[in-house]
């Protein structure tokens, strides 16, 4: 326990966690020393962001992609995935019923595509669900790679957050995970352009992926903090069959999976503190109550799924993702009984920006 004193100790005198601890946090293993850890990084979470839990709807807009990255299910060269994208009228059906059940934000994530005609269509239901909502839904966008004039083009439609995972913040553990014409800088530069366009930026990494060390992991936290994130979105890494990087993970231990999940979002809350993080749905898929675990660990955002049913099956990035067959009524209601079980409540009809944004002097477009 000696380190985890130690540990306690900095966070009261408000010092800085050093590499080392990072290191030390990351490579703990002992059930009561995890607790401790979890307990102290709750406590600065009560402390920099609250213990109220921030939504975003998450709408899977269309599983077409691109990119061909060596994890995902729904990469181009999967023959298997029935590949779908949502109406215009569709998703904006999902956006009146978040807005009509409160829900501060939604997520709008789809595969990679850049073509004018997806950069149109993703405007316009930016300006739809704007005017449908009186401007009082947030809106988050994780549609990956583009260039800073579509960037631009939906900051200025509505899109407020940008979610890019720079997935491995080591340029050579990236190019293991991808194919060759996937560049590590272009994504790094997409993360910079996101900023200077001027949304609130978030980026996260793949937790336990094959051939990542403890030393890549504590190389993620440190780049999150000298880029200055706003927002992390992070989650364990999980196994989907059709893709290449499954034989290259023979052995899949869902309990360590979760376990460094948790410890990389109280190590992020006890480096970072007024950022945003989700207990993303990977958590979930781990272990039923993963995301609650989450939050006990130190994040402060939820994205439950609002994506209509039918779809589900069709965007499943990894196996085994949870609540394809669940409606958004029920997830909703098992979400509200599962935050309220951790003393916990929902922070319905906010859009919850993440307080670093504002002290890193990112301003107000609310
Ligand atoms: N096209 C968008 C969003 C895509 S999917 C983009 O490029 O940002 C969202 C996230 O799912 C990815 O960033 C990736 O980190 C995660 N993901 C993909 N496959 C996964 C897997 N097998 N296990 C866990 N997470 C995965």
């Amino acid at each position: 326990m000696a380190f985890l004193d130690e540990l306690a100790d900095k966070i009261d005198g408000e010092q800085e966690l050093t590499p080392a601890d990072l290191k030390s946090i990351l490579e703990l293993e002992d059930e009561a020393e995890l607790h401790r850890l979890y307990a102290l990084a709750y406590a600065v979470k009560r402390r920099w962001v609250g213990c109220r839990v921030f939504l975003r709807g998450i709408i899977e807009v269309s599983n077409i992609c691109s990119k061909d990255c060596y994890y995902c299910g729904i990469r181009r060269s999967n023959p298997h995935t029935q590949r779908f994208r949502m109406s215009a009228e569709e998703i904006m059906a999902e956006a009146r019923w978040a807005f009509e059940h409160d829900y501060g934000s939604l997520v709008l994530q789809s595969g990679e595509v850049s073509s004018s005609e997806y950069v149109a269509f993703i405007e316009q239901v930016l300006r739809g669900i704007k005017e449908m909502s009186y401007g009082r839904l947030g809106i988050t966008l994780s549609l990956g790679e583009q260039s800073e004039e579509t960037y631009r083009r939906w900051f200025a439609a509505g899109g407020h957050r940008y979610l890019l995972r720079i997935e491995a913040s080591d340029p050579q553990l990236y190019a293991q995970l991808h194919p060759a014409d996937h560049r590590y800088a272009e994504r790094l530069e997409c993360l910079k352009r996101l900023r200077r366009v001027g949304y609130q930026t978030g980026t996260g990494v793949m937790i336990g992926l094959p051939g990542q060390t403890i030393d890549h992991l504590v190389g993620d936290l440190l780049f999150f903090r000298t880029m200055d994130i706003d927002m992390i979105g992070m989650g364990p890494y999980i196994v989907h069959d059709e893709t290449p990087l499954a034989a290259r993970m023979t052995v899949f231990d869902p309990d360590r999976q979760l376990k460094l999940g948790l410890k990389m979002i109280a190590a992020a809350r006890l480096l970072l503190k007024d950022v945003n993080i989700a207990a993303t749905t990977a958590l979930q898929a781990l272990h039923p109550r993963g995301r609650e675990l989450g939050l006990q660990a130190g994040a402060n955002v939820i994205m439950p799924n609002v994506t209509d049913t039918q779809y589900r099956p069709s965007y499943q990035l990894y196996r085994n993702k949870p609540a394809i067959n669940e409606n958004s009524e029920q997830s909703r209601l098992a979400l509200e009984q599962s935050v309220a079980a951790i003393g916990e409540t929902i922070a319905y009809g906010e859009w919850g920006d993440p307080r670093h944004f504002f002290n890193r002097g990112g301003g107000s477009r609310a």
